[in-house]
């Protein structure tokens, strides 16, 4: 990428990693339909969880890295992505809003030593925040939650949690620890594809925070909410974009080795026609996701561009898992195959984060905004 030359000695390096170190482990997370406990291991003995916080809190914060790091690791493991999102949503909720003390959870999150969750969609809905139904109701000086969550991941196995509840009228945002009373998690829901994601139901029954569990103030949750989507919107299209380029290399050493009728396929314009779409597809999403990651990067608002860049690249990433499955013919069908893998995971990045249709709602609501302002 123009302009972005250290980046791309940075992924270099870090390509060569998860070639030799993640790759070989992929397929077996998805069989087993297990966490990539030895992977994300290994991806914090690399520093790579540490890169999007800030270096008074043992990271590198450098989101550029984050987002290139977070692409090569979906290029070969999509499980282990989802867990760059996970926690670029904890970290980034507890960088902006947190307090000085609840921020010093960052170092262990920055090794690997904690595992994070973060709690919002309930089952009434994801879409609707508005809606949202889980209380903290303020007695004694402590927060006590009640409600239920839906669709949460790593809620079997974290430690630490994010949980959106109603204080009284508005939404505000807590971290509390996964132990003790009050907290229960339900059976494994199990997914069509992201099989190596532990997601489950949380009932919380009178669970008991400390005041100083709030993170930012009161009533400002929405506001946590919205700020951290910005920036794990792009952590997701970023994931998206490593498994467009995956799908788009394996497409193009198919076509490139199998022949049809004496002629190697990629002879043929329908496929050209289709590895054509994926390199576009592949170099807009790219463009969308780190022009909004500079927007982010000068302080400027950028909602309405990661919007773009989540719609775009999760919209993008479920044709050219289609696209690949249809180059490749049978071979586009064999269970346990990147292209098989990627096929049943790309549905999950319209849905986490915000669905496509919550995008469109986003992006529209800003060029309300910005209509007849000169901007778009
Ligand atoms: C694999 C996976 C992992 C997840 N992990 C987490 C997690 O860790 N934490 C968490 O909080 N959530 C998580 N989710 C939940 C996810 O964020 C929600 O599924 C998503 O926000 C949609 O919410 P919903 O499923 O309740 O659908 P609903 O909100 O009920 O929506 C159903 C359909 O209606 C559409 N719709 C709803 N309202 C509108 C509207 N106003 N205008 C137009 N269309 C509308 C939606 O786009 C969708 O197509 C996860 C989901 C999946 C599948």
């Amino acid at each position: 990428m123009l302009g972005f030359e250290d980046l791309e000695d940075f992924r270099k390096n870090i390509r060569f990693f998860c070639e030799k170190e993640l790759k070989p482990l992929a397929s077996f997370y998805d069989m087993w339909e297990k966490f990539p406990e030895d992977s994300y291991r290994k991806i914090a003995e690399k520093g790579i969880l540490s890169l999007g916080i800030p270096e008074e809190y043992g990271g590198t914060g450098d989101f550029f890295r984050e987002l290139v790091a977070t692409e090569e690791i979906a290029r070969v493991d999509q499980n282990l992505s989802i867990q760059m999102e996970i926690k670029s949503l904890f970290e980034n909720t507890l960088i902006i809003h947190g307090n000085d003390r609840q921020k010093e959870i960052l170092r262990d999150l920055a090794r690997g030593s904690i595992i994070p969750a973060f709690a919002f969609t309930e089952p009434s809905g994801g879409t609707d925040v508005l809606g949202l139904k889980t209380e903290a109701r303020k007695e004694n000086g402590r927060y006590v939650i009640n409600g239920m969550k839906m669709f949460i991941t790593n809620a079997p196995i974290a430690t630490h949690l994010i949980v959106f509840a109603r204080t009284g009228e508005r939404i505000s945002a807590f971290l509390a620890k996964k132990e003790g009373k009050g907290i229960r998690i339900g059976p494994r829901i199990k997914t069509t594809g992201t099989r190596g994601a532990l997601i489950s139901s949380i009932r919380f029954e009178n669970m008991e925070l400390d005041e100083d569990s709030l993170i930012g103030i009161e009533g400002n949750g929405l506001k946590v909410f919205f700020d951290v989507m910005d920036r794990s919107r792009l952590v997701l299209s970023a994931g998206a974009l490593g498994m467009m380029r995956r799908l788009y290399e394996e497409s193009m050493r198919f076509s490139t080795e199998r022949k049809s009728g004496n002629r190697q396929i990629y002879d043929y314009q329908y496929i050209q026609d289709h590895l054509v779409s994926m390199a576009m597809d592949i170099e807009i999403s790219s463009l969308l996701i780190y022009n909004a990651a500079l927007l982010l990067k000068n302080g400027k608002q950028s909602s309405m561009e990661s919007a773009m860049a989540k719609l775009y690249s999760s919209e993008a990433l479920k044709r050219n898992a289609i696209r690949a499955a249809e180059i490749m013919g049978g071979y586009g069908y064999i269970s346990g195959t990147p292209v098989d893998m990627i096929y049943r995971d790309a549905h999950a990045t319209s849905l986490g984060l915000g669905s496509s249709e919550a995008m469109k709602i986003t992006i529209f609501n800003y060029l309300k905004k910005f209509s007849g302002k000169g901007s778009i």
